[in-house]
Protein backbone atom coordinates (compact mmCIF):
# COMPACT_ATOMS: atom_id res chain seq x y z
CA UNK A 1 0.00 0.00 0.00
CA UNK A 2 3.02 2.15 -0.02
CA UNK A 3 3.25 5.57 -2.31
CA UNK A 4 -0.39 5.57 -3.24
CA UNK A 5 0.26 9.21 -4.15
CA UNK A 6 1.37 7.97 -7.49
CA UNK A 7 -2.25 7.04 -8.40
CA UNK A 8 -4.84 9.08 -10.51
CA UNK A 9 -7.77 9.97 -9.48
CA UNK A 10 -10.41 7.52 -11.26
CA UNK A 11 -7.57 4.62 -10.46
CA UNK A 12 -7.78 5.53 -6.81
CA UNK A 13 -11.46 6.21 -6.56
CA UNK A 14 -11.38 2.23 -8.36
CA UNK A 15 -9.45 0.77 -5.16
CA UNK A 16 -11.52 2.61 -2.61
CA UNK A 17 -14.46 1.01 -3.58
CA UNK A 18 -13.54 -2.47 -3.69
CA UNK A 19 -11.73 -1.00 -0.21
CA UNK A 20 -8.19 -1.70 -1.01
CA UNK A 21 -7.63 1.53 1.37
CA UNK A 22 -9.27 4.20 2.76
CA UNK A 23 -9.30 7.95 2.00
CA UNK A 24 -7.40 8.35 5.46
CA UNK A 25 -4.33 6.28 4.13
CA UNK A 26 -4.51 7.80 0.52
CA UNK A 27 -4.52 11.17 2.28
CA UNK A 28 -1.44 10.16 4.58
CA UNK A 29 -0.01 8.65 1.67
CA UNK A 30 -0.17 12.11 -0.01
CA UNK A 31 1.00 14.30 2.67
CA UNK A 32 4.20 11.82 3.42
CA UNK A 33 4.97 12.86 -0.46
CA UNK A 34 4.24 16.46 0.93
CA UNK A 35 6.59 16.49 3.78
CA UNK A 36 8.81 14.74 1.32
CA UNK A 37 9.04 17.03 -1.58
CA UNK A 38 7.52 20.75 -0.37
CA UNK A 39 11.37 21.63 0.78
CA UNK A 40 12.31 21.45 -2.87
CA UNK A 41 8.75 22.22 -4.89
CA UNK A 42 6.79 24.86 -2.44
CA UNK A 43 3.99 23.87 -4.23
CA UNK A 44 2.13 25.32 -1.83
CA UNK A 45 1.25 28.35 0.41
CA UNK A 46 -0.76 26.81 3.24
CA UNK A 47 -1.28 23.17 3.81
CA UNK A 48 -4.35 22.09 5.18
CA UNK A 49 -3.50 18.51 6.47
CA UNK A 50 -5.64 18.48 9.70
CA UNK A 51 -8.46 19.59 7.90
CA UNK A 52 -7.88 17.25 4.82
CA UNK A 53 -7.50 13.95 7.39
CA UNK A 54 -10.64 15.49 8.56
CA UNK A 55 -12.22 15.30 5.35
CA UNK A 56 -10.97 11.99 4.32
CA UNK A 57 -12.72 10.32 6.99
CA UNK A 58 -15.99 11.97 5.93
CA UNK A 59 -15.42 10.41 2.42
CA UNK A 60 -14.85 6.75 3.87
CA UNK A 61 -18.15 7.42 5.77
CA UNK A 62 -19.75 8.25 2.41
CA UNK A 63 -17.76 4.77 1.00
CA UNK A 64 -19.11 2.54 3.71
CA UNK A 65 -22.89 4.13 3.07
CA UNK A 66 -22.39 3.55 -0.93
CA UNK A 67 -22.79 7.18 -1.58
CA UNK A 68 -19.09 8.19 -2.70
CA UNK A 69 -19.40 9.72 -6.06
CA UNK A 70 -16.03 9.62 -8.29
CA UNK A 71 -13.63 12.85 -6.40
CA UNK A 72 -15.02 11.49 -3.08
CA UNK A 73 -11.95 10.68 -0.95
CA UNK A 74 -9.54 12.26 -3.51
CA UNK A 75 -6.57 14.48 -2.18
CA UNK A 76 -6.42 18.22 -4.18
CA UNK A 77 -5.15 20.88 -4.61
CA UNK A 78 -6.65 23.88 -4.41
CA UNK A 79 -4.74 27.73 -5.98
CA UNK A 80 -4.60 29.71 -3.22
CA UNK A 81 -7.21 32.53 -5.16
CA UNK A 82 -10.33 30.29 -4.75
CA UNK A 83 -12.12 31.38 -1.84
CA UNK A 84 -11.96 28.77 1.13
CA UNK A 85 -14.30 29.66 4.06
CA UNK A 86 -12.22 29.63 7.45
CA UNK A 87 -8.93 28.69 5.01
CA UNK A 88 -6.37 31.63 4.39
CA UNK A 89 -6.44 32.96 1.00
CA UNK A 90 -3.78 34.98 -0.30
CA UNK A 91 -4.00 34.91 -4.21
CA UNK A 92 -0.27 34.76 -3.62
CA UNK A 93 -0.10 38.37 -1.97
CA UNK A 94 1.31 39.79 0.67
CA UNK A 95 -1.60 42.39 1.12
CA UNK A 96 -3.92 38.97 1.82
CA UNK A 97 -1.45 37.28 3.79
CA UNK A 98 -4.23 37.20 6.99
CA UNK A 99 -7.21 36.80 5.10
CA UNK A 100 -9.34 34.23 6.40
CA UNK A 101 -12.72 34.38 4.30
CA UNK A 102 -15.92 34.15 5.57
CA UNK A 103 -17.89 32.02 2.68
CA UNK A 104 -16.55 29.50 0.25
CA UNK A 105 -16.09 29.74 -3.53
CA UNK A 106 -18.52 28.03 -5.74
CA UNK A 107 -16.30 25.65 -6.60
CA UNK A 108 -14.85 24.83 -3.86
CA UNK A 109 -18.62 24.16 -2.39
CA UNK A 110 -18.97 21.48 -5.53
CA UNK A 111 -15.31 19.79 -4.70
CA UNK A 112 -16.79 19.55 -1.01
CA UNK A 113 -20.04 18.51 -1.87
CA UNK A 114 -18.38 15.63 -3.89
CA UNK A 115 -16.38 14.53 -1.02
CA UNK A 116 -12.98 15.87 -2.27
CA UNK A 117 -10.51 16.41 0.55
CA UNK A 118 -8.11 19.40 0.34
CA UNK A 119 -4.79 19.55 0.84
CA UNK A 120 -3.87 22.95 0.55
CA UNK A 121 -3.93 25.93 -0.99
CA UNK A 122 -1.41 26.13 -4.16
CA UNK A 123 1.04 28.94 -4.71
CA UNK A 124 0.94 30.99 -7.24
CA UNK A 125 1.74 34.28 -8.96
CA UNK A 126 0.42 37.31 -7.27
CA UNK A 127 -3.20 37.93 -8.11
CA UNK A 128 -2.55 35.18 -11.08
CA UNK A 129 -0.12 37.47 -12.86
CA UNK A 130 3.06 35.82 -14.22
CA UNK A 131 3.73 32.70 -16.49
CA UNK A 132 6.68 31.32 -13.65
CA UNK A 133 5.25 31.28 -10.06
CA UNK A 134 8.07 33.65 -9.00
CA UNK A 135 5.69 36.86 -8.71
CA UNK A 136 4.42 35.31 -6.21
CA UNK A 137 5.12 37.07 -1.70
CA UNK A 138 5.61 33.33 -0.69
CA UNK A 139 8.76 32.56 -2.54
CA UNK A 140 8.81 31.06 -6.09
CA UNK A 141 7.21 26.82 -6.70
CA UNK A 142 10.43 24.64 -8.54
CA UNK A 143 9.71 22.35 -11.42
CA UNK A 144 9.47 19.14 -9.67
CA UNK A 145 10.77 17.60 -13.24
CA UNK A 146 14.19 19.70 -12.32
CA UNK A 147 14.00 22.35 -9.30
CA UNK A 148 16.19 25.23 -10.84
CA UNK A 149 13.59 25.08 -13.49
CA UNK A 150 10.17 27.21 -13.22
CA UNK A 151 6.69 25.37 -13.43
CA UNK A 152 5.39 28.00 -15.44
CA UNK A 153 2.15 29.78 -14.09
CA UNK A 154 0.48 31.39 -12.77
CA UNK A 155 -1.02 28.03 -11.43
CA UNK A 156 2.38 26.90 -10.99
CA UNK A 157 1.73 25.65 -7.47
CA UNK A 158 -1.32 23.69 -8.69
CA UNK A 159 0.79 21.82 -11.50
CA UNK A 160 3.98 21.07 -9.90
CA UNK A 161 1.59 19.65 -7.06
CA UNK A 162 0.44 17.20 -9.50
CA UNK A 163 3.61 16.42 -11.22
CA UNK A 164 5.38 15.85 -7.70
CA UNK A 165 2.84 13.48 -6.34
CA UNK A 166 1.90 15.96 -3.82
CA UNK A 167 -1.86 15.92 -4.74
CA UNK A 168 -3.61 13.61 -7.21
CA UNK A 169 -5.78 16.76 -9.08
CA UNK A 170 -5.77 20.19 -8.48
CA UNK A 171 -7.71 23.09 -9.90
CA UNK A 172 -6.33 26.07 -11.15
CA UNK A 173 -7.23 29.48 -12.87
CA UNK A 174 -6.74 30.28 -16.48
CA UNK A 175 -6.90 34.46 -17.51
CA UNK A 176 -4.29 34.10 -20.38
CA UNK A 177 -2.95 30.72 -20.49
CA UNK A 178 -2.21 29.83 -16.59
CA UNK A 179 -3.44 26.79 -16.30
CA UNK A 180 -2.44 25.49 -19.70
CA UNK A 181 0.97 26.64 -19.70
CA UNK A 182 1.85 25.38 -15.93
CA UNK A 183 0.42 21.96 -17.27
CA UNK A 184 2.58 21.67 -20.22
CA UNK A 185 5.70 22.84 -18.43
CA UNK A 186 5.22 20.05 -15.38
CA UNK A 187 3.95 17.15 -17.62
CA UNK A 188 0.19 17.32 -17.03
CA UNK A 189 -3.36 17.96 -18.58
CA UNK A 190 -5.15 21.27 -18.08
CA UNK A 191 -8.17 22.53 -19.00
CA UNK A 192 -9.31 26.41 -19.64
CA UNK A 193 -13.11 26.11 -19.83
CA UNK A 194 -15.26 28.36 -22.00
CA UNK A 195 -15.85 31.53 -20.36
CA UNK A 196 -19.06 31.26 -18.54
CA UNK A 197 -18.67 27.67 -18.06
CA UNK A 198 -17.76 27.95 -14.46
CA UNK A 199 -18.79 30.25 -11.87
CA UNK A 200 -16.41 32.67 -10.99
CA UNK A 201 -18.30 33.25 -7.75
CA UNK A 202 -15.40 33.63 -4.61
CA UNK A 203 -12.46 33.52 -7.01
CA UNK A 204 -10.06 36.31 -6.32
CA UNK A 205 -10.80 38.56 -9.79
CA UNK A 206 -7.86 39.73 -12.12
CA UNK A 207 -9.57 39.97 -15.46
CA UNK A 208 -13.30 39.59 -14.84
CA UNK A 209 -13.75 39.21 -18.96
CA UNK A 210 -11.27 36.38 -18.97
CA UNK A 211 -10.69 34.35 -15.49
CA UNK A 212 -12.10 31.08 -15.74
CA UNK A 213 -11.26 28.69 -12.42
CA UNK A 214 -10.38 24.98 -14.32
CA UNK A 215 -8.87 21.39 -13.65
CA UNK A 216 -5.25 20.29 -14.26
CA UNK A 217 -4.57 16.46 -13.84
CA UNK A 218 -2.59 13.45 -14.40
CA UNK A 219 -4.75 12.31 -17.14
CA UNK A 220 -7.97 13.48 -19.46
CA UNK A 221 -10.46 11.02 -17.67
CA UNK A 222 -9.46 13.01 -13.92
CA UNK A 223 -9.69 16.32 -16.06
CA UNK A 224 -13.08 15.43 -17.56
CA UNK A 225 -14.50 14.22 -14.11
CA UNK A 226 -12.94 17.42 -12.51
CA UNK A 227 -14.97 20.25 -15.04
CA UNK A 228 -17.65 17.89 -14.74
CA UNK A 229 -17.76 18.47 -10.69
CA UNK A 230 -17.25 22.66 -10.79
CA UNK A 231 -18.81 23.52 -14.23
CA UNK A 232 -22.59 24.50 -14.27
CA UNK A 233 -24.78 26.88 -14.07
CA UNK A 234 -24.63 29.41 -10.55
CA UNK A 235 -26.66 32.49 -10.17
CA UNK A 236 -24.47 34.11 -8.10
CA UNK A 237 -22.23 34.25 -11.09
CA UNK A 238 -24.28 36.86 -13.83
CA UNK A 239 -21.97 35.49 -16.48
CA UNK A 240 -22.20 31.97 -15.88
CA UNK A 241 -24.33 30.10 -18.86
CA UNK A 242 -27.52 28.82 -17.69
CA UNK A 243 -27.41 25.34 -20.44
CA UNK A 244 -27.01 22.50 -18.25
CA UNK A 245 -23.07 20.45 -18.49
CA UNK A 246 -23.36 17.91 -20.59
CA UNK A 247 -22.16 14.45 -19.45
CA UNK A 248 -18.08 14.92 -19.68
CA UNK A 249 -17.51 11.19 -19.58
CA UNK A 250 -19.58 10.79 -22.92
CA UNK A 251 -16.17 11.85 -24.70
CA UNK A 252 -13.83 9.94 -23.56
CA UNK A 253 -12.04 6.90 -25.50
CA UNK A 254 -14.25 7.38 -28.35
CA UNK A 255 -12.75 7.34 -31.95
CA UNK A 256 -12.19 10.77 -33.82
CA UNK A 257 -11.98 9.28 -37.59
CA UNK A 258 -12.82 11.72 -39.74
CA UNK A 259 -12.43 14.82 -37.23
CA UNK A 260 -11.58 17.84 -39.02
CA UNK A 261 -8.55 19.16 -36.91
CA UNK A 262 -7.30 23.07 -38.26
CA UNK A 263 -3.62 23.99 -37.75
CA UNK A 264 -3.03 27.56 -38.33
CA UNK A 265 0.16 28.61 -39.99
CA UNK A 266 1.05 31.13 -37.30
CA UNK A 267 1.40 29.04 -34.48
CA UNK A 268 5.05 28.17 -36.06
CA UNK A 269 7.10 31.22 -35.37
CA UNK A 270 10.75 31.45 -35.70
CA UNK A 271 12.32 31.21 -31.59
CA UNK A 272 10.07 28.32 -30.79
CA UNK A 273 12.24 25.61 -29.52
CA UNK A 274 13.55 22.16 -32.32
CA UNK A 275 12.76 20.04 -29.96
CA UNK A 276 8.74 21.62 -29.16
CA UNK A 277 8.59 21.62 -32.51
CA UNK A 278 9.37 18.05 -33.50
CA UNK A 279 7.04 16.79 -30.83
CA UNK A 280 4.30 18.88 -31.92
CA UNK A 281 4.72 17.45 -35.39
CA UNK A 282 5.06 13.55 -34.28
CA UNK A 283 1.67 14.36 -31.92
CA UNK A 284 -0.35 15.75 -35.56
CA UNK A 285 0.86 12.55 -37.39
CA UNK A 286 -0.44 10.56 -34.21
CA UNK A 287 -3.99 12.35 -34.48
CA UNK A 288 -3.54 12.06 -38.02
CA UNK A 289 -2.98 8.09 -37.81
CA UNK A 290 -6.08 8.12 -35.63
CA UNK A 291 -8.34 8.71 -38.89
CA UNK A 292 -8.76 12.58 -38.40
CA UNK A 293 -7.59 15.20 -41.15
CA UNK A 294 -4.75 17.35 -40.21
CA UNK A 295 -5.49 20.95 -41.87
CA UNK A 296 -2.25 22.87 -42.34
CA UNK A 297 -4.07 25.64 -44.67
CA UNK A 298 -5.83 27.47 -41.53
CA UNK A 299 -4.85 30.91 -40.99
CA UNK A 300 -5.64 33.18 -38.36
CA UNK A 301 -3.56 36.49 -39.23
CA UNK A 302 -4.92 38.10 -35.77
CA UNK A 303 -3.05 35.81 -33.87
CA UNK A 304 -0.19 38.34 -33.09
CA UNK A 305 -2.57 40.68 -32.03
CA UNK A 306 -3.80 38.82 -29.25
CA UNK A 307 -0.71 39.89 -27.06
CA UNK A 308 -1.01 43.04 -27.26
CA UNK A 309 -4.95 43.20 -26.97
CA UNK A 310 -4.89 40.99 -23.55
CA UNK A 311 -1.93 43.39 -22.64
CA UNK A 312 -4.83 46.23 -22.09
CA UNK A 313 -7.70 44.60 -21.20
CA UNK A 314 -6.36 42.44 -18.59
CA UNK A 315 -4.30 45.53 -16.77
CA UNK A 316 -7.15 47.12 -17.26
CA UNK A 317 -9.92 44.99 -15.76
CA UNK A 318 -7.06 44.24 -12.77
CA UNK A 319 -6.52 48.05 -12.63
CA UNK A 320 -10.45 48.01 -11.34
CA UNK A 321 -10.69 45.07 -9.33
CA UNK A 322 -7.69 45.62 -7.56
CA UNK A 323 -9.14 48.90 -6.46
CA UNK A 324 -10.74 47.46 -3.44
CA UNK A 325 -7.47 47.10 -1.73
CA UNK A 326 -7.12 49.68 0.12
CA UNK A 327 -6.24 48.53 3.86
CA UNK A 328 -10.09 48.89 5.09
CA UNK A 329 -11.18 46.14 3.59
CA UNK A 330 -9.31 42.89 3.83
CA UNK A 331 -5.81 42.00 5.09
CA UNK A 332 -3.25 43.95 5.09
CA UNK A 333 -3.12 47.26 6.73
CA UNK A 334 -0.65 49.93 7.27
CA UNK A 335 -1.81 52.81 9.59
CA UNK A 336 1.13 54.59 10.69
CA UNK A 337 0.57 57.57 8.64
CA UNK A 338 -1.27 60.70 9.59
CA UNK A 339 -4.35 60.49 7.07
CA UNK A 340 -6.41 57.63 5.43
CA UNK A 341 -4.51 58.92 2.08
CA UNK A 342 -1.27 58.00 3.80
CA UNK A 343 -2.32 54.74 5.06
CA UNK A 344 -3.85 53.88 1.71
CA UNK A 345 -0.45 54.69 -0.43
CA UNK A 346 1.28 53.17 1.69
CA UNK A 347 -0.72 49.47 2.24
CA UNK A 348 -0.61 49.21 -1.65
CA UNK A 349 3.00 50.33 -1.95
CA UNK A 350 3.98 47.57 0.70
CA UNK A 351 1.49 45.11 0.16
CA UNK A 352 1.31 44.81 -3.55
CA UNK A 353 4.51 43.33 -5.57
CA UNK A 354 6.21 45.00 -8.60
CA UNK A 355 4.41 42.96 -11.23
CA UNK A 356 1.07 44.28 -9.83
CA UNK A 357 2.31 47.06 -9.51
CA UNK A 358 3.05 47.45 -13.13
CA UNK A 359 -0.40 45.95 -14.44
CA UNK A 360 -2.07 48.53 -12.29
CA UNK A 361 -0.42 51.69 -13.84
CA UNK A 362 -0.77 50.24 -17.26
CA UNK A 363 -4.29 49.62 -16.69
CA UNK A 364 -4.81 52.83 -15.27
CA UNK A 365 -3.53 54.53 -18.30
CA UNK A 366 -5.19 52.86 -20.76
CA UNK A 367 -8.29 53.40 -18.85
CA UNK A 368 -7.89 57.25 -18.41
CA UNK A 369 -9.65 60.12 -20.48
CA UNK A 370 -7.95 60.47 -23.23
CA UNK A 371 -6.05 57.39 -24.04
CA UNK A 372 -8.99 55.36 -23.54
CA UNK A 373 -9.95 55.21 -27.31
CA UNK A 374 -6.40 54.61 -28.81
CA UNK A 375 -6.10 51.91 -26.19
CA UNK A 376 -8.97 50.35 -24.63
CA UNK A 377 -11.50 50.56 -27.14
CA UNK A 378 -9.42 49.89 -29.84
CA UNK A 379 -8.03 46.62 -27.62
CA UNK A 380 -12.02 45.93 -27.72
CA UNK A 381 -12.43 46.12 -31.49
CA UNK A 382 -9.16 43.96 -32.23
CA UNK A 383 -11.08 40.87 -29.55
CA UNK A 384 -14.26 40.76 -31.77
CA UNK A 385 -11.73 40.49 -35.16
CA UNK A 386 -9.80 37.64 -33.52
CA UNK A 387 -12.91 36.20 -31.90
CA UNK A 388 -14.22 36.63 -35.93
CA UNK A 389 -11.69 34.70 -36.81
CA UNK A 390 -12.15 31.91 -34.65
CA UNK A 391 -15.22 31.71 -35.65
CA UNK A 392 -14.98 31.57 -39.19
CA UNK A 393 -12.59 28.84 -38.44
CA UNK A 394 -14.66 26.49 -36.56
CA UNK A 395 -17.11 26.41 -39.29
CA UNK A 396 -14.64 24.56 -41.02
CA UNK A 397 -12.87 22.71 -38.13
CA UNK A 398 -14.02 20.54 -35.35
CA UNK A 399 -10.95 21.47 -33.14
CA UNK A 400 -7.54 23.38 -33.64
CA UNK A 401 -4.80 22.48 -32.49
CA UNK A 402 -1.16 24.23 -32.00
CA UNK A 403 1.78 23.72 -29.51
CA UNK A 404 0.96 25.20 -25.65
CA UNK A 405 4.31 27.05 -25.39
CA UNK A 406 6.88 28.00 -27.26
CA UNK A 407 9.46 26.15 -25.21
CA UNK A 408 9.73 23.80 -21.98
CA UNK A 409 10.62 24.92 -18.68
CA UNK A 410 13.12 27.74 -18.24
CA UNK A 411 15.74 28.98 -15.67
CA UNK A 412 14.32 30.41 -12.59
CA UNK A 413 15.56 34.05 -12.63
CA UNK A 414 15.97 33.99 -16.21
CA UNK A 415 12.84 35.60 -17.53
CA UNK A 416 11.71 37.87 -13.84
CA UNK A 417 13.30 40.75 -14.66
CA UNK A 418 12.12 40.70 -18.60
CA UNK A 419 8.24 41.65 -18.26
CA UNK A 420 8.01 41.41 -22.48
CA UNK A 421 10.19 38.11 -22.46
CA UNK A 422 7.91 36.60 -19.41
CA UNK A 423 4.70 37.98 -21.69
CA UNK A 424 5.92 36.12 -24.50
CA UNK A 425 5.63 32.47 -22.98
CA UNK A 426 1.83 32.96 -23.73
CA UNK A 427 1.55 33.82 -27.83
CA UNK A 428 0.09 30.02 -28.06
CA UNK A 429 -2.81 30.41 -24.67
CA UNK A 430 -3.47 33.92 -25.29
CA UNK A 431 -6.06 33.99 -28.43
CA UNK A 432 -8.15 31.35 -27.37
CA UNK A 433 -8.54 33.14 -23.62
CA UNK A 434 -8.84 36.60 -25.07
CA UNK A 435 -11.87 34.90 -27.40
CA UNK A 436 -13.59 32.73 -24.03
CA UNK A 437 -12.95 29.50 -25.96
CA UNK A 438 -12.38 26.52 -24.32
CA UNK A 439 -9.02 24.95 -24.73
CA UNK A 440 -7.04 21.60 -23.22
CA UNK A 441 -3.03 20.95 -23.07
CA UNK A 442 -2.16 17.40 -22.90
CA UNK A 443 1.32 15.53 -22.68
CA UNK A 444 2.96 15.37 -26.10
CA UNK A 445 6.59 14.11 -25.29
CA UNK A 446 10.11 15.48 -23.84
CA UNK A 447 12.18 17.64 -25.29
CA UNK A 448 15.86 17.36 -23.54
CA UNK A 449 13.88 15.42 -20.59
CA UNK A 450 11.40 18.18 -19.80
CA UNK A 451 7.32 17.96 -21.00
CA UNK A 452 6.45 19.41 -23.65
CA UNK A 453 2.61 20.20 -24.37
CA UNK A 454 0.24 19.76 -26.80
CA UNK A 455 -3.06 22.60 -27.26
CA UNK A 456 -6.95 21.74 -28.61
CA UNK A 457 -8.76 24.83 -29.26
CA UNK A 458 -12.09 24.22 -29.02
CA UNK A 459 -15.86 26.04 -30.14
CA UNK A 460 -17.95 27.64 -27.61
CA UNK A 461 -19.17 25.18 -24.64
CA UNK A 462 -17.40 22.47 -26.82
CA UNK A 463 -15.17 20.61 -24.07
CA UNK A 464 -16.73 17.25 -25.17
CA UNK A 465 -14.93 17.75 -28.20
CA UNK A 466 -11.44 18.80 -26.71
CA UNK A 467 -11.43 16.11 -24.66
CA UNK A 468 -12.03 13.47 -26.81
CA UNK A 469 -9.32 13.93 -29.23
CA UNK A 470 -7.27 14.47 -25.89
CA UNK A 471 -8.49 11.35 -24.97
CA UNK A 472 -8.09 9.52 -28.06
CA UNK A 473 -4.34 11.13 -28.85
CA UNK A 474 -3.66 10.35 -24.92
CA UNK A 475 -4.74 6.82 -25.82
CA UNK A 476 -2.21 6.32 -29.06
CA UNK A 477 0.47 8.24 -27.41
CA UNK A 478 0.31 6.36 -23.94
CA UNK A 479 1.65 10.26 -22.06
CA UNK A 480 -1.09 9.46 -19.38
CA UNK A 481 -0.05 9.84 -15.57
CA UNK A 482 3.24 11.40 -15.76
CA UNK A 483 5.05 11.75 -12.60
CA UNK A 484 8.38 13.45 -11.75
CA UNK A 485 10.27 11.08 -9.80
N1 LIG B 1 0.83 34.98 -17.98
C1 LIG B 1 -0.33 35.78 -18.25
C2 LIG B 1 -0.28 37.01 -17.36
O1 LIG B 1 0.72 37.22 -16.78
C3 LIG B 1 -1.57 34.97 -17.99
C4 LIG B 1 -1.81 34.77 -16.56
C5 LIG B 1 -3.08 34.02 -16.28
O2 LIG B 1 -3.61 33.32 -17.13
N2 LIG B 1 -3.59 34.22 -15.09
O3 LIG B 1 -1.20 37.75 -17.25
Amino acid sequence: MSELWRLTAHEAHEQLRNKEFTSVELTQSVLDRVAEMEPKVNAYITLTAELALEQAKEADAKFASGTATPLAGIPVAVKDLIVTKGVRTTAGSKILENFIPPYSSHVYENLRRAGAVMVGKANMDEFAMGSSTEHSAYGPTRNPWNTGLVPGGSSGGSAAAVAAGEALLALGSDTGGSIRQPAALCGNVGLDPTYGRVSRFGIVAFGSSLDQVGPIGRDVEDVATMLQCIGGHDPRDSTSNPEPMPDMRHYLGRDIKGMKIGVPKEYFIAGMEPGVTARIEEALATLESLGATVDRSLSLPSTDHALAVYYIIAPSEASANLARYDGVKYGFSDRSGPTMWDNMEQTRAQGFGNEVKRRIMLGTYALSAGYYDAYYLKAQKVRTVINNEFAEAFAKYDVIVTPTSPAVAFPIGAKVDDPYAMYLNDIYTLPASVAGLPAVSVPCGFSEGLPVGLQIIGNFFDEGRILQVASAYEQASGFANQLAG
